[in-house]
């Protein structure tokens, strides 16, 4: 059956505050939009923490580090401690720890990628790029040195993306005994205006591409990130919510993990995007459908203060 959005109005939300002990932020677009504090939103925050509810503050964004994030959350006036942050490069580590990794990754991402990996003590290749060839000789190509300790190529956020990476990524990942792992694969970053800002799904496709190898993605909408949350701090899933201002994303993990869902209108996505999910012939786009919208999390303060 089609699934349809309700409005979170003071009654629905009430139900909803009631049914969950979770709340799971996405940041820019929730939190904060661009430069700006959502008004009111550092006040609901605070206030389901009084009550008793657990926050945890979760972004697909692999170049910061938890503590990096934790700060630019409180920059904004929020009550946040490292431990509430969920960004894919502590999901990455704590996924390798996890599993008792025992080797060396390859990073494609930023030198913050990598140190979340030293905190667990994953070893590492380093992000500095190769000195690129001076010109296109197939043959030293050919002769590009792969490290048999390698076990895991981790492709996330990489400014300094180039043609050595790649080659050695994509060799890396097409190894059978090695772990293919991305950290999210957003084709761009949530931006107004003409310039697009490719995300880490270009970099994770390109990889994708020359390997013929599908990664294990950590990010949201993929189950990964909140399965990490889960262990680490017993979050129950039918006890949670997620807020967050994009479908494909933020709702989409929520339909995935079994969370609740609240679409929050001051960010990415508009109400026509739900409406156009809501009428799809698609069975599968009911995942992008959230079970509530509403404009801004501070519509949740009066109810949270009755
Ligand atoms: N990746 C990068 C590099 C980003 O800068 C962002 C957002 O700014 C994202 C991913 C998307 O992150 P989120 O899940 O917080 O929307
Ligand atoms: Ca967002």
């Amino acid at each position: 059956m089609a699934r349809v959005a309700e409005k979170l109005n003071a009654a629905a939300a009430k139900r909803l505050i009631d049914s969950i002990d979770n709340v799971l932020f996405d940041c820019d677009g929730v939190l904060w939009h661009g430069m700006d504090t959502i008004p009111g939103g550092p006040e609901t925050v605070d206030k389901l923490k009084q009550l008793g509810k657990r926050v945890f503050y979760v972004t697909n964004n692999s170049s910061r580090s938890r503590e990096q994030n934790a700060e630019i959350v409180k920059s904004h006036g929020y009550l946040a401690v490292e431990d509430e942050i969920v960004c894919t490069a502590y999901v990455a580590a704590e996924y390798l720890h996890e599993q008792g990794f025992k080797g060396k990754v390859y990073v494609m991402g930023t030198s913050n990628l990598a140190a979340e990996l030293e905190k667990f003590g994953i070893a590492h290749t380093g992000t500095e790029p190769d000195p690129p060839p001076e010109c296109f000789k197939l043959k030293e190509l050919m002769q590009t040195e792969l490290d048999p300790e390698i076990k895991c190529v981790l492709v996330g956020f990489d400014i300094n993306i180039s043609y050595m990476k790649l080659i050695k990524a994509s060799s890396y990942a097409k190894k059978k005994d090695c772990l293919f792992l991305a950290t999210n694969d957003d084709p761009f970053l949530p931006l107004k205006g003409d310039i697009v800002i490719p995300g880490s799904g270009v970099m994770v496709n390109s990889v994708r591409m020359a390997s013929k190898r599908d990664p294990l993605i950590l990010g949201k909408p993929e189950k990964p990130i909140f399965e990490v949350l889960h262990k680490a701090h017993n979050v129950d899933a039918a006890r949670t919510v997620i807020i967050g201002d994009v479908l494909e994303t933020d709702i989409a993990l929520g339909s995935n993990c079994g969370l609740k869902s609240v679409l929050v209108l001051s960010g990415a996505a508009t109400l026509d995007d739900v409406h156009a999910y809501e009428k799809s012939n698609n069975p599968s786009d009911n995942k992008f459908v959230p079970d509530f919208y509403t404009d801004s999390i501070a519509d949740l303060l009066p109810v949270l203060n009755d």
